[in-house]
């Protein structure tokens, strides 16, 4: 604690306050309070929650009750138009400036600054570093740096920026001034750097939990995932989401197969136009495009709340990212869910993509990352318990809300399933890969088949009773279980090893995994929690997208879906009961209470 703080005088609210009347929030999240009691009293921090837990409150309340002004040190220009953007709805005097900004705009914000208008204003590292601007905070008040996204300041993670390792200029100049980093980064190491980097002086610590029990993470066997994709976003109906691949030629490929198939998707890689790229990521922030389609270059500045589903098309090459992009679904707290499309092939693929690193240490490091995060997808335990566990939050219990809890792996005695299989391979003189053996297992009629004769061998056809998924997978564990290997030079064609001998003489009985042919998603009502009426539901997203729209604002920038939900199951009628709605603060009632409230009492009057 240091000697500038504030007398209790100075606090024009209590944070309780502010958070009902700004927010329309009754209560604080675990830690938070304790947070902002630091930053109000003087103290640096360094806040540790994952993305959607609330680290944004964290600094914006201190912010409107302490005296002065609040920087906000933001990386990202979309990140910095999203929060003040927020914040204005809100009735927050917030602003930002950085390079988008034309001259005289800038000049504006700089009057407002100096006449004590704006509460919280957001920079961009590079620009609070020049010396004209620190020049200019010198004769400002003051209370409280708050730097969004610290794990920047770390060479460790892949989102280092060189001006976050200077910002501990600002700790030097302005000693007085408390300091508070936030981060949604997990690993030990960023979070050492940080205190680090920053000189945070005996910063007051806080760690949350970053379990995200609202996301339910599945793993499902990729068979032909076109096909499996156009099923998954069927039953998504209009709800947001992002589907994740590794190279742009498969986002621009995908794309265009599901605007084909009448779907609202769009592609977002590196490859693109900067306008085409923002064109998109506000179209996704409006709800005007449902689905984007993107490499890992769609990060950071997605601020949208409301993503539904995060679904990885191939295996990313680490957990951390895996876990930083199904982070992206559900940071409004309701229900998510994270698929991935996982094909043991890839494991291959990927690992061969590493040889062409030069750097040796650089190599070791992305294939131990990259071994990880293929033992996580290989595994048969709650995917819950091996993510936290990964980040050192040990987990005693299953969690209840991922595929292997809710339906978990079966096994079998799959003996004469594997000798149908194997012997399939030998009479068709091991020179075959999976589809084929798929093929003459089930006896299809194709060309290829008749051409070679192949109809007429003895296993022609004997697993003509179970699909092709099925086979495919049972091919697919014996090739795991050493019973068959794949040659990759030559067509990827199996063959047996001695092992399979053993098998196809009947001297042992072979366990295999039941083929989990489809993920079971039984379809879920993301917003379940709440017993809210659904027509009416629709009739306020269609009121709120409409006020959106005039405003030129995101959606949920009016109302998120949560508090949408909780009018459809509350019905509001008259001012205070709209303000017991959570979201719902002064500002909100003001601005959208009236036109919330007739749609209410007309819907009610007529239903
Ligand atoms: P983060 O920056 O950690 O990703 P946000 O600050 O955006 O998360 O918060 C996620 C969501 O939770 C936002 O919709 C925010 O308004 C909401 N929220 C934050 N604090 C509370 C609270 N005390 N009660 C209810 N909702 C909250
Ligand atoms: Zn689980």
């Amino acid at each position: 604690m240091n000697t500038s703080t504030p007398p209790s005088s100075t606090l024009v609210r209590k944070p309780e306050t502010v958070l009902k009347q700004v927010f329309g929030y009754s209560e604080f999240r675990d830690g938070q309070k304790a947070v902002i009691d630091a930053a109000i009293n003087g103290q640096d921090s360094l806040v540790l929650l994952p993305t959607g837990g609330g680290k944004s409150v964290c600094y914006q309340i201190p912010a409107l009750v302490l005296e002065g002004v609040t920087i906000v040190i933001s990386p990202l220009i979309s990140l910095m138009q999203d929060q003040v953007t927020q914040l204005q709805a809100l009735g927050v005097k917030a602003a930002y400036v950085n390079n988008s900004l034309a001259r005289e705009e800038q000049q504006l914000v700089y009057q407002q600054l100096h006449q004590g208008q704006i509460k919280l204003l957001y920079v961009a590292p590079e620009k609070v570093l020049q010396r004209e601007f620190l020049e200019r905070l010198s004769h400002l008040n003051v209370g409280l740096f708050a730097i969004d996204e610290a794990h920047c300041v770390s060479h460790w993670g892949h989102d280092f920026r060189p001006h976050y390792f200077r910002l501990n200029e600002l700790k030097q100049r302005f000693a007085h001034v408390p300091m508070m980093a936030l981060t949604a980064t997990a690993d030990k190491a960023t979070r050492f750097d940080i205190v680090e980097q920053l000189k945070l002086q005996q910063p007051y610590i806080h760690t949350g939990s970053f379990d995200r029990p609202n996301i339910r993470y599945t793993i499902e066997e990729k068979f032909k995932p076109m096909v499996q994709l156009l099923r998954y976003l069927k039953e998504q109906k209009s709800q947001s989401g992002i589907i994740y691949c590794t190279s742009r030629k498969r986002v621009d490929d995908i794309a265009e197969k599901l605007a084909d198939a009448g779907l609202n998707a769009a592609a977002y890689h590196a490859g693109m136009s900067n306008e085409q790229r923002q064109f998109v990521q506000t179209g996704f922030a409006r709800d005007d495009i449902q689905i984007v389609v993107a490499t890992v270059a769609f990060g950071m500045g997605i601020n949208k709340p409301n993503v539904r589903f995060v679904l990885h098309y191939d295996i990313p090459k680490s957990i951390e990212s895996y876990y930083q992009e199904t982070g992206r679904a559900g940071r409004d707290g309701l229900a998510t869910e994270a698929i991935m499309y996982f094909d043991p092939a890839d494991i291959g693929r990927v690992r061969r993509f590493f040889e062409d690193i030069d750097d040796e240490q650089r190599r070791r490091v992305e294939e131990q990352r990259f071994n990880a995060m293929a033992s996580f997808a290989e595994a048969q335990t709650c995917r819950r318990q091996i993510l936290l566990n990964y980040f050192s939050e040990y987990q005693r219990e299953p969690c209840g809300n991922c595929d292997i809890c809710l339906n978990p792996p079966k096994s079998f005695d799959g003996t004469l399933v594997a000798q149908q299989a194997l012997s399939c391979v030998y009479r068709a003189g091991q020179r075959f890969g999976l589809g084929y053996i798929v093929e003459l297992l089930r006896g299809a009629n194709t060309s290829r088949i008749r051409d070679n004769n192949h109809h007429e061998l003895s296993t022609y056809g004997i697993g003509k009773d179970k699909s092709s998924e099925f086979w495919l997978s049972i091919l697919r564990q014996l090739i795991h279980q050493g019973l068959l290997s794949q040659d990759i030079t030559q067509g990827a064609s199996l063959r047996l090893t001695e092992a399979a001998r053993v098998i196809l003489k009947g001297e042992y009985a072979l366990q295999l995994a039941e083929p989990r042919l489809q993920a079971k998603h039984v379809y879920q009502d993301k917003l379940a929690q709440f017993n809210y009426d659904k027509k009416l539901f629709a009739r306020l997203r269609a009121l709120r997208k409409e006020l959106a729209d005039a405003d030129d604002v995101p959606p949920y920038v009016v109302f998120n879906d949560k508090t949408l939900a909780e009018m459809a199951q509350l019905m509001p009628t008259n001012d205070s009961e709209f303000l017991k709605v959570s979201g719902v603060g002064f500002t909100k009632l003001n601005k959208y209470g009236g036109e919330f409230l007739t749609a209410i009492r007309h819907y009610l009057a007529t239903n």
